[in-house]
């Protein structure tokens, strides 16, 4: 029988009501009992990560969700002969889910797998959805289809990829997809179904995570946008920054004008689409994405520009004069 340890983060998953709104109370032992999922031999390893609501987090959180992950791949289950688990299982919120398995798939490189998984209905709900996207969540981890593909989103009966999955729906249980690449498992009744062959993780190498991840800020692009946002982002700290474009990645020639300039100071710059599908292109001129690549920019295919933005992150933590660089090799490799 396989082992599937457990780390409880919070989210909705784990949340209760009250006169301010909800907040996460249920423990992680609570989820297991809720989906009928505790009492199993040798109990189930779980780890608790108070963290609140994962709209709150900041970068460092995040890390730390990835450090206790590892923690829970390397720790011995408990009534074994040291046996490590053969799979993970995250509770998370919803809201940043998609970064949080992004970021994993970056920087965790083990065959086993991590799933992460939460709910749209609050734990005290008459109807959670919770239990069965935890039940879910744990047939996946145990799975040998899942085995191989780097951290996987469960949820609503489909199994996501860290790249390209997204929220696409605000309160509905099928809260997520991968538009343009679609789910890569299916799970019913406790039963796994590849869709697609596995694609190798792909973590990005030579990452030193001591010294934090360098803050990475996205910028939005619409009719009117000027260079001062782009601007103000670099003077007070950012590192590197990701274009929110229109279409294929387009823009004003002002706004090309001052990428130029960053690129020139040593600010990496990705450019990602507003549109959910597709890959951002350089096209055309007039301060469209032709000028943005003059300007030096790196287009991001078909990342969002959240999950771009933890790309440059990690890529700035592991080489800061080389990042650029590094993002293509990722994005190409
Ligand atoms: N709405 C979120 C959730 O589904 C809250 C969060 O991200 O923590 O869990």
């Amino acid at each position: 029988m396989a082992t599937v340890a457990l780390l409880a983060t919070g989210g909705t998953i784990a949340s209760t009501g009250g006169a301010d709104g909800r907040v996460p109370t249920a423990s992680g032992r609570d989820l297991l009992r809720q989906a009928g999922l505790g009492g199993g031999d040798p109990p189930v390893p779980v780890r608790e990560l108070e963290l609140g609501g994962s709209f709150s987090w900041d970068l460092e959180r995040m890390r730390r969700v990835i450090e206790e992950i590892r923690g829970c791949l390397a720790a011995p289950v408990r009534g074994t002969d040291g046996a490590r688990p053969d799979g993970v299982v995250v509770t998370h919120g919803t809201d940043t889910m998609e970064e949080t398995v992004f970021l994993a798939s970056l920087l965790l490189d083990d065959p086993r797998p991590v799933v992460l998984t939460g709910a749209q209905q609050p734990y005290d709900s008459r109807s959670p959805d919770g239990p069965e996207n935890l039940r879910d969540a744990f047939a996946v981890a145990a799975a040998p289809s899942a085995r191989g593909r780097g951290p996987l989103l469960c949820f609503d009966g489909l199994v996501f990829a860290a790249r390209g999955v997204t929220k696409v729906d605000t309160l509905s249980h099928r809260a997520f997809g991968a538009p343009g690449r679609g789910p890569v498992l299916r799970v019913h009744d406790g039963r796994v179904t590849a869709l697609a062959p596995p694609g190798p993780p792909h973590p990005l190498p030579g990452v030193d995570l001591d010294t934090g991840l360098p803050r990475v800020d996205v910028v939005a692009l619409y009719p009117g946008a000027d260079e001062a946002l782009l601007r103000a982002a670099a003077e007070t700290g950012a590192a590197g920054l990701v274009l929110a474009a229109p279409g294929t990645g387009n823009t004003a020639p002002r706004v090309a004008r001052e990428v130029a300039r960053l690129t020139g100071a040593g600010v990496p710059v990705l450019v990602c689409s507003r549109v959910p599908s597709g890959p951002a292109v350089p096209l055309y001129g007039g301060g469209g994405g032709v000028d943005l690549a003059r300007a030096g920019a790196v287009f991001a295919g078909d990342l969002s520009p959240w999950q771009a933005r933890l790309l440059l992150s990690v890529a700035l933590a592991a080489t800061r004069l080389g990042a650029a660089r590094a993002v293509s090799g990722w994005l190409d490799g």
